[in-house]
């Protein structure tokens, strides 16, 4: 029998290009812990965005458990590391390691099938929505022209800044900025925001408010996503659509945050909330309320499978993560006219740069 034969994660930093921020963080590098799985003369890609010890959980605990595994069957390997980290907690560092772990599986059958990973999960479309993300609370009037610039000369027909900047404490820098926003980008490009849970509920409902003429289609996190009754008493009032999900881990989560009427679009990230298997069944929660997902971030890691669930509105395209993934990989996507079309290539069609990035590894 073709078994999985060997597992190894390596931690790389990545420094931004510039300094980076949000409403509630700020950082000037970033973290990815990368999966990968051999078996059989193939060999499977997954990553997620965390601390590095994602990369010492997936060593301790995973990589023995998932070794000597069915490559075909990815689900069953998916609960056995699910049961085996129940006295950890399966939040935080474990499930972005689970969700590495997972991803790099599913790559590596669709590899071993010699078949695109979206023909392996099925496709319901061939191109994947996607919006241009950044606009970070840090940039200078120059910097988000520029990037803003950037998305329009590739086509990007939904763009998405931050706001709440210093934990909601400058609402007219953040009305300033988005103001700023809508003028570079004309009329016709679709203005999202992302407050990283930086406001209160009532500061929420205000700028979205002040901002009305901004024609604002999306306000993301505009409270604390622990604050699930909160979120939906400002989803009740504002005009754009209310989304939060990003650190779901779970079924539970996931359902709780749609059940609750906080949400009018679901996001969930694969690099997080446990891979490719736990995204298509958090999709399938948000169908059975009427609700489409959205897919957080990691850009790369989501197009095969989003490719396949009726239910999406499009994924996150995030600066810090696109230009990470660019430099990581050949074959990374490139989005054009806001979607990224599938490819041919087998398994992911990544292929790693490894030597390229050697001095951005700080551990394998
Ligand atoms: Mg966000």
């Amino acid at each position: 029998m073709t078994v999985v034969e060997r597992v190894e994660a390596s931690v790389y930093v990545f420094p931004t290009d510039v300094p980076e921020g949000d409403g509630t963080f700020a950082w000037d590098s970033t973290t990815m812990t990368l999966v990968r799985v051999w078996s059989g003369g193939a060999t499977g890609i997954g990553w997620t965005y965390g601390a590095a010890e994602c990369g010492a959980v997936i060593r301790s605990t995973l990589a023995p458990l998932v070794t000597g595994t069915d490559p075909m069957d990815v689900p069953g390997t998916w609960e056995k590391m699910v049961r085996a980290v129940r006295n950890s907690g399966r939040q935080g560092a474990i499930g972005y390691a689970i969700s590495a772990v997972d991803a790099a599986l599913w790559d590596l059958k669709a590899r071993l099938l010699d078949v695109p990973l979206s023909g392996l999960l099925g496709r319901v479309r061939t191109e994947v929505p996607v919006y241009a993300s950044g606009g970070f609370t840090t940039y200078d009037d120059a910097q988000l022209a520029e990037q803003l610039g950037g998305w329009l000369a590739a086509g990007a027909t939904r763009v998405k800044v931050k706001i709440g900047e210093s934990w909601g404490s400058q609402e007219s820098r953040d009305l300033a900025r988005m103001t700023r926003a809508r003028e570079l980008i004309g009329d016709d490009v679709e203005l999202f925001v992302d407050a990283n849970g930086g406001y209160s509920a009532k500061q929420a409902i205000r700028v979205m408010d002040q901002a009305r003429d901004l024609d604002i289609r999306w306000f993301e996190e505009p409270v604390s996503s622990d604050r699930i009754d909160q979120l939906a008493e400002v989803r009740a009032i504002v005009a754009p659509d209310v989304a939060a999900g990003e650190y779901g881990y779970d079924l539970f989560t996931f359902r709780r945050l749609c059940e609750s009427g906080a949400v009018d679009v679901l996001q969930a990230d694969v690099s997080r909330c446990g891979g490719l298997t736990e995204w298509m069944r958090v999709a399938a929660v948000a169908a059975s309320f009427g609700l489409e997902l959205s897919g957080h971030c990691a850009p790369n890691l989501h197009v095969h499978v989003a490719a396949g669930i009726p239910n999406l509105r499009h994924l996150e395209w995030f600066h810090d993560h696109d230009r990470i993934e660019r430099r990581m990989f050949d074959g990374a996507l490139i989005p054009r006219d806001g979607v990224v079309m599938l490819t041919d290539a087998p398994g992911n069609g990544l292929t790693m740069r490894e030597a390229d990035v050697a001095k951005f590894l700080v551990s394998a």
